[in-house]
């Protein structure tokens, strides 16, 4: 999936199928997956058009990097006196072995409590709140980000704030126990929400030998036992200038912004890189396909097939093909959609690639009823097995769905609260060279990227199939595992 978000759900399953596509960021208010804007943008924007307009916004992205690493983003638009700040830090559950799942999202609980700036009466505290300085944070798999959204005479307190709450926590014994409880409460409201247990099931079967690094909530061992020593063990590893940026969108100058950025961090110490130190697992291939039926009460019948897409910084053209594709089938007139929609077999469908350094999954996600389910799942198949035909889309749906990505992108500018976290979604996964170079590489994806991405990851590749149903359901759907996995009795 590519950053802005490309919902073009036009079905009231869309938020349903959001949770189930990755789970919710843990501590986040309202995204379901990365940064997003659910924007439907209707434009048909011709390529060209939509390529200088995209030259002009990029301009305006300027970013620095600080002597001690610290990369310093801003994106300028004057148009309202607001600006949001954020801090992303290359932390969260792909940094996480078994003993410490769950623990970036227990830090990120821990950032925004006590500090030096506490113990010192810093005077800003006191007005915080009244400048309207909001703030709040989320933790994923391969980003813990924190932000701050005010009015732009703010943003030099709100900076202040960010740099005592990165730089100077005091983990308090008794906040700390608060947030345990806290972090706990969530981990039972995330379980106890069939949506989000199957999409725990499937990174569990995608990434067997380390499911803990797909996994943000971790488990209520790691979080019973965990310490303030562990928070100090994670600030050091991970909370330095040379794993984190900094990122200012809206109404700042970007020289000032610079200038703020130096004085307030760049005397913050440089550290060992981490994932030099402790690098990333190596994720290892499925060996062969699985289908899994899951019972829980639900109403709906969720199918879903899962298989290990590409990882950033290791094939970074099938990403681009990977959207691109992505984005014709979720097009209402797709081959994809008329087969499986406008058939009645499923209520709705989607076919997405979530961005990741360390291997993204590439996943189908339909909803469906216990009559058609059987003949639903065959018709998956049927398409899957189809996509490299030459007629499955044509070149004007292939130049249509880039043009429109493109356009989402730019849409997306518009609401800049959520567009900070979209950059530092990409800053933290893809770096932002990937980021600037996105869109101009989106337009040279051509069929034959399309055609390898989905020969090297996808057609006759080992998958994981599960369905989520209630017992009833099943009894007169009947899936087999087999048939989860596309090799079922015709
Ligand atoms: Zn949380």
């Amino acid at each position: 999936m590519k950053r802005t978000l490309l919902t073009r759900y036009l079905s009231t399953l869309a938020f349903l199928l959001a949770l189930v596509a990755a789970p919710l960021p843990l501590g986040a208010p309202a995204y379901a997956r990365p940064p997003q804007t659910a924007r439907r943008s209707t434009a048909t924007a011709t390529a060209p058009q939509t390529a200088v307009a995209t030259a002009a916004a990029q301009s305006q992205l300027v970013s620095r990097v600080l002597a001690n690493g610290l990369e310093v983003i801003v994106l300028e638009d004057h148009s309202i006196p607001l600006v949001s700040l954020e801090l992303a830090v290359k932390n969260g559950s792909y940094t996480e072995p078994p003993e410490l799942n769950g623990l970036s999202h227990l830090y990120e609980h821990m950032f925004f409590k006590a500090n030096k700036a506490v113990l010192e009466g810093a005077d800003y505290l006191k007005t915080l709140d009244q400048l309207g300085v909001l703030s709040n944070a989320s933790t994923r798999e391969e980003i813990v980000n924190y932000y701050s959204h005010t009015t732009s005479p703010n943003l030099r307190v709100a900076m202040v704030a960010m740099r005592d709450s990165a730089r100077y926590p005091l983990f308090h014994e008794r906040q700390f126990e608060q947030e345990r409880q806290a972090v706990l409460a969530e981990l039972d409201r995330h379980e106890s929400n069939p949506y989000g247990f199957l999409s725990l099931e499937l990174n569990n079967r995608l990434f067997y030998k380390y499911p803990s690094r797909k996994n943000p909530g971790g488990n209520r061992e790691t979080v019973t036992s965990a310490t303030t020593d562990v928070m100090r063990l994670i600030q050091s590893r991970y909370y330095i200038p040379n794993n984190a940026a900094l990122i200012v969108t809206g109404d700042a100058k970007a020289e000032e912004v610079f200038k703020f950025a130096q004085e307030l961090f760049g005397d913050w110490r440089k550290g060992e890189d981490p994932f030099v130190k402790y690098p990333m697992v190596e994720h290892p291939p499925l060996e062969k396909s699985e289908g899994i039926v899951i019972k829980q009460p639900v109403n709906n019948i969720i199918l879903n097939v899962g298989w290990h897409g590409p990882s950033i910084g290791k094939d970074n053209a099938a990403t681009y093909a990977a959207d691109v594709f992505s984005f014709i089938l979720r097009q209402p007139d797709s081959r994809f959609q008329r087969a499986l929609v406008d058939t009645g077999l499923v209520t709705a469908v989607d076919f997405n690639y979530y961005t990741q350094r360390n291997v993204g999954p590439i996943q189908v996600l339909a909803q469906t009823t216990p009559d058609k389910a059987r003949a639903a799942m065959r018709a998956i198949y049927k398409e899957i097995a189809s996509f490299n035909d030459p007629a499955y889309y044509t070149d004007e749906q292939l130049e249509t769905a880039k043009a429109l990505l493109e356009a989402d992108d730019l849409y997306s500018r518009e609401k800049l609260t959520d567009y900070t976290h979209t950059l530092g979604f990409w800053w933290a996964s893809t770096g932002l060279d990937y980021f600037r170079g996105y869109l101009g590489n989106l337009r040279r994806t051509s069929r034959a990227d399309i055609n390898r991405y989905i020969t090297t990851y996808i057609q006759g590749k080992p998958h994981v199939g599960l369905v989520l149903l209630s017992e009833e359901s099943q009894r007169q759907a009947q899936l087999t595992p087999q048939d989860l996995i596309g090799e079922g009795a015709k």
